[in-house]
């Protein structure tokens, strides 16, 4: 019998199977399961015009057998079967296949991670073994047709014996090599595991004959010692439905937390589930958590975001990146849609238009569930907030800003006056008639900003100011500019634009009449300030440092702290309270003592920097400094 040759590129793709070292084999089975389930589709859908099928949905199923000894692995089907044309061309050539264009554009070399992200289709099977059968007996034909091949040497087709429709395939599973083991694949517990973990939703039963130890009637009671007999039965090993396809109402929390633990390994049951399905442009199913705690690596590099993508049932993608936004990579869960064909490459799937489609109508889904999680659970929110709210905020500074609109109602800041955690739109609707601006004040935490001077004056004319404790948040507030046309105004800089017409006019006198001291006091500190003057935010301290420009002093704390040879500075202003009696001190010593001006200069900067939080430069000097004051 002639042996035929594999097309140039079904002999590569068979080379690269044979050679591979690719080390989850195990998907060779998934593969042929999902061929299975397809054959079997096409004869359902057939049987439901043709009377002559003489089948009902009951009777489809596949099977695995297993003989350890000849260490042959057989998976059958009573689908559609091929006639001798299409076991031809079905398996002489990988013909239409999507992974097929991807890998020719691409070389096919040494590229052994292909297979992972692939459905590479039949030939997988070739990673277990040395010789593949496959007896096929097509629909509506007599005959049967056996193809056989042991490897990129070719391929034979000739008659052969079938009773029923459908295909088995045989499979000699390889013998064991120093780093492989192949045993794996005749072990009916990997066996079994490997269909749960991959084909647990393919919609037709894949039975086996599994050994069962059973007691032995009459022992195991009334003091007889239990004996055990070993029984064959045949198994269903796939549960056919998977939670995601079930009705919600059909389904209790206990059962969705089972799931979302056992799949997704975490110990804790979700604070939230999205579970829906959705028709329209693209039909799909998606299942989706968000964690009660953020996973121990989550603000690392290693932490991988992704949806599990079923296609039809199939798992196809363990982690698909492109179904979430980086500002949702909190979220786990799954995806299951019709439209999506099994054989898509992660190449292709970047540029699916039903993929990106499904991704946008995701992130509506998200959002809104926490949207509807921050008005009616509001505790679950915060909850959830201080896990995850860090990532939001990544999110609407990351990308120049362009996701901002999506993320703006889910960020919340301490609020002043409220002593919790407060939205925008809150803040917003709490602003009173003549405000301008959302106040906040940035800092270390909450009891350090408390005792920011700056905040005093504004807190109160009673005013809310939003507390900013975390690095990005004067960042991401930058990109936001304005919430409802409001624009933010930090407390520490430029005008704030609070005093009457008339305590204007007081300042501005002031400022006049002390001229002559701020000069000599901004002479005294040199480049360290841009300026010194009379402040208008200051109520019962006597100085503070505001800053002047885009950047502010939390800013140049942060920016300086990351692993960066340039050094930023942000422009500095020594305010001084007018209506506080070292005021007058200075006053009297701009007349007076000019070295004693310089030295409480110095100390009052010194002093303004350490409530900021700020390094100082010369910690030894200011105590030497405080010391000659306390010493007669
Ligand atoms: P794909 O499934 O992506 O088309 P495969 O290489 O897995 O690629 O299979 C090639 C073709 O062989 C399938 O499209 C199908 O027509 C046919 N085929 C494979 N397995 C079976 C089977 N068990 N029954 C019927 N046809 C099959």
């Amino acid at each position: 019998m002639a042996t035929k040759e594999f097309k140039a590129e079904s002999k590569r793709l068979l080379d690269m199977m044979i050679h591979s070292i690719y080390t989850h084999k195990e998907i060779f089975l998934r593969e042929l399961i999902s061929n299975a389930s397809d054959a079997i589709d096409k004869l359902y859908f057939r049987s439901l015009t043709d009377q002559n099928v003489g089948m009902s949905r009951e009777d489809f199923q596949i099977q695995i057998e297993v003989d350890k000894e000849n260490r042959i692995l057989t998976i059958s089907d009573n689908g559609i079967g091929m006639t001798q044309e299409e076991l031809e061309s079905n398996l002489g050539t990988i013909a239409k296949s999507g992974s097929l264009s991807f890998k020719n554009e691409n070389e096919l070399t040494d590229d052994v991670d292909v297979i992972g992200q692939f459905g590479v289709g039949f030939y997988s099977a070739f990673m277990v073994s040395d010789k593949v059968t496959v007896v096929s007996k097509a629909y509506g034909q007599e005959q049967a047709y056996c193809w056989e091949s042991e490897g990129a040497e070719g391929y034979t087709i000739e008659p052969c014996q079938k009773d029923t429709t459908g295909t088995v395939l045989t499979l000699k599973i390889k013998e064991n090599e120093e780093q492989e083991n192949y045993d794996e694949f005749l072990d009916q517990y990997r066996l079994q595991s490997i269909v749960k973990k991959y084909s647990d939703y393919i919609r037709y039963p894949i039975v086996m004959d599994v050994e069962q130890s059973k007691l032995k009637e009459g022992t195991g009671v009334d003091g007889v010692d239990p004996e055990y007999d070993t029984v064959i039965e045949t198994k269903t090993l796939n549960s056919m439905v998977p939670i995601w396809k079930k009705q919600k109402s059909e389904l209790q929390d206990g059962e969705y937390n089972q799931f979302y633990k056992d799949k997704f390994f975490d110990f804790t049951d979700p604070v939230r589930v999205i579970h829906s399905s959705t028709e329209g442009a693209v039909t799909y199913r998606s299942l989706m958590f968000i964690p009660a705690k953020t996973p121990f690596n989550y603000y690392t590099k290693e932490y991988e975001k992704g949806l599990q993508l079923y296609a039809s049932g199939v798992l196809i993608m363990e982690k698909c990146p492109d179904l979430l936004p980086d500002y949702f990579s909190f979220v786990k869960g799954l995806v299951d849609s019709e439209d999506l064909s099994l054989n898509i490459s992660r190449e292709m799937l970047q540029h699916d238009h039903q993929l990106k489609l499904i991704a946008k109508s995701l992130e509506k889904k998200i959002k809104s569930e926490l949207l509807k999680m921050q008005k009616s659970e509001r505790e679950a929110y915060d909850k959830f907030f201080k896990n995850f709210g860090l990532q939001l905020k990544f999110g609407i500074y990351n990308n120049y800003g362009a996701d901002k609109e999506t993320l703006q109602d889910l960020i919340m800041f301490h609020s002043s006056s409220e002593n919790k955690l407060v939205t925008l739109g809150e803040y917003v609707s709490r602003m009173k008639e003549d405000q301008k601006y959302i106040f906040y004040a940035s800092g270390e935490s909450v009891e350090r900003i408390e005792h920011l001077p700056q905040t005093e004056l504004v807190k109160d004319k009673g005013y809310e100011i939003l507390y900013f404790t975390d690095d990005i948040d004067e960042f991401a507030i930058q990109m936001l500019m304005q919430y409802q046309e409001k624009q933010f105004k930090s407390v520490s800089a430029g005008d704030l634009d609070l005093e009457t017409e008339e305590e204007k006019q007081e300042a501005k006198k002031q400022t006049e009449e002390n001229q002559d001291l701020f000069t000599s006091m901004k002479e005294f500190l040199g480049d360290k300030v841009k300026q010194v003057r009379i402040s208008n935010r200051l109520k019962t301290h006597p100085v503070c440092i505001s800053s002047d420009g885009q950047m502010s002093l939390e800013m140049e704390k942060v920016l300086n702290s990351m692993p960066n040879d340039q050094k930023v500075k942000a422009d500095r202003v020594l305010e001084i309270n007018a209506s506080h009696p070292i005021f007058e001190t200075l006053k009297e010593l701009q007349h007076t003592d000019k070295e004693k001006l310089n030295a409480y200069t110095q100390l009052l900067y010194t002093q303004a920097m350490l409530i900021e939080g700020m390094e100082i430069e010369d910690p030894v000097a200011f105590s030497n400094e405080i010391c000659k004051l306390m010493t007669k």
